[in-house]
């Protein structure tokens, strides 16, 4: 790793993700020109296929104006499972590269290949090979800039898109970023921008040569010093990768010592929801399941069993929770306080995305996830929750 490469950053950005996406669930809609988001009179478009973007339409344009400027296209609703779905197995691709892999958004993400060059070789042959295998098994076209830093590789896979590949040398920075708009830069909305403008500002190149005191002037000297450095192409942000979580778990403290078996089932139950529905968002399966479980003199006792497949489903994690809640030894004991795990956590990627067309259940909490983001935690849950409550307590 002596040798690391000049340009060891990597920007890979999906193109026009979401959009993408539904062509790929509606092959119908190849080629056309494709809204996601915009429903109602007072949405905004969240994404539009290249082909919508030809009309002049953007992402967050009101939806209103982008069915003025192009009334023909194709107005889709956001599917985010999907887009999860997908994400997921574009992480995964990221990571079969390099462990260092930092994801800003479903669609982009970070790597640092300067260590990964002595297998794979360099950074801009794994960035052709990203490309190929995103584009394979994904199904989504994506761009990549490669850099000597984070912001100018996320300049360059803007520039490279659709579809595309820039590798800007270290040599060569100033002259690519000195003909791009200040408001290319991380920083420079649309205050910042005007306040620029009028000073004469308008490249990244002008903003390099001016100096920093007249900066400091206008703009307070934190943001003067950052964007002066930027618009140098001076950024030494490491790239942070991502760690997995180990597991995912939930418990509770009784007010109260619990022995009533009822009681303690439901709150089994309503601990083994919280863990799948938080699986859920997240993207991951669970293989095995733990049942942690303190007796009203401070013993804890863990029990836990692997399935047969992983899971995401309450129900799933319930069936064997339960079980070893029912195993302990030892009848009518008082418990202080019940824990559910989840672990050795698989990312639902590929795997979910055959699930989307099938599994009942899946589907069934699924959409009780989506009625609790729109009224609130616990709106919707399983039947033997609602039952009166009895003994338990909060
Ligand atoms: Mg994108």
């Amino acid at each position: 790793m002596t040798n690391r490469p000049p340009e060891p950053i990597l920007h890979v950005d999906l193109d026009a993700f979401y959009a993408s996406v539904e062509v790929l669930k509606d092959p119908a809609l190849a080629g056309k020109p494709v809204v996601v988001g915009g429903a109602g009179t007072r949405g905004v478009v969240m994404s539009a296929s290249y082909e919508a973007r030809a009309y002049g339409i953007r992402s967050a344009m009101p939806a209103v104006r982008a069915r003025r400027l192009c009334p023909d296209a194709a107005f889709v609703p956001p599917d985010f499972e999907s887009y999860k779905a997908h994400s997921n197995r574009f992480r995964e691709v990221l990571r079969s590269v390099t462990p260092l892999v930092e994801p800003i958004a479903l669609d982009e993400a970070f790597l640092d290949v300067g260590g990964a060059g002595l297998l794979f070789g360099e950074p801009e042959g794994i960035a052709r090979r990203i490309r190929e295998e995103v584009a394979r098994e994904v199904g989504v076209t994506c761009s990549v800039g490669v850099a000597p830093s984070k912001l100018v590789a996320k300049l360059a896979s803007t520039r490279a898109k659709p579809d595309g590949l820039i590798h800007v040398q270290a040599d060569g920075v100033p002259a690519f970023m000195e003909p791009l708009p200040v408001d290319a830069l991380w920083g420079v909305g649309e205050v910042t921008g005007e306040l620029l403008r009028r000073l004469g500002v308008r490249t990244v190149g002008d903003l390099a040569r001016t100096p920093e005191g007249v900066l400091e002037r206008l703009l307070g000297d934190v943001t003067a010093r950052t964007l002066s450095e930027l618009a140098r192409g001076i950024d030494d942000r490491p790239v942070v990768p991502y760690e997995a979580p180990k597991s995912i778990s939930h418990e509770e403290t009784f007010g109260r010592d619990l022995d009533d078996q009822g009681a303690l089932l439901r709150e089994v139950l309503s601990l083994s929801h919280k863990v799948a529905a938080r699986l859920r968002e997240d993207g991951y399966r669970a293989r095995t399941v733990v049942l942690k479980a303190r007796l009203a003199n401070f013993t804890t006792l863990t029990r836990s069993r692997t399935l047969p497949d992983p899971t995401d489903v309450g129900a799933d994690i319930f069936h064997v929770a339960g079980d070893l809640l029912r195993s302990l030894p030892g009848a009518r004991r008082r418990f202080r306080l019940l824990g559910v795990q989840a672990t050795g956590l698989v990312p639902a990627g590929a795997e979910q995305l055959a699930l989307l067309r099938g599994e009942r259940w899946s589907d069934v909490e699924r959409a009780l996830d989506r009625i609790d983001r729109r009224f609130g935690t616990g709106s919707a849950m399983p039947a033997a929750l609602l039952k009166p409550r009895g003994r338990r307590s909060r």
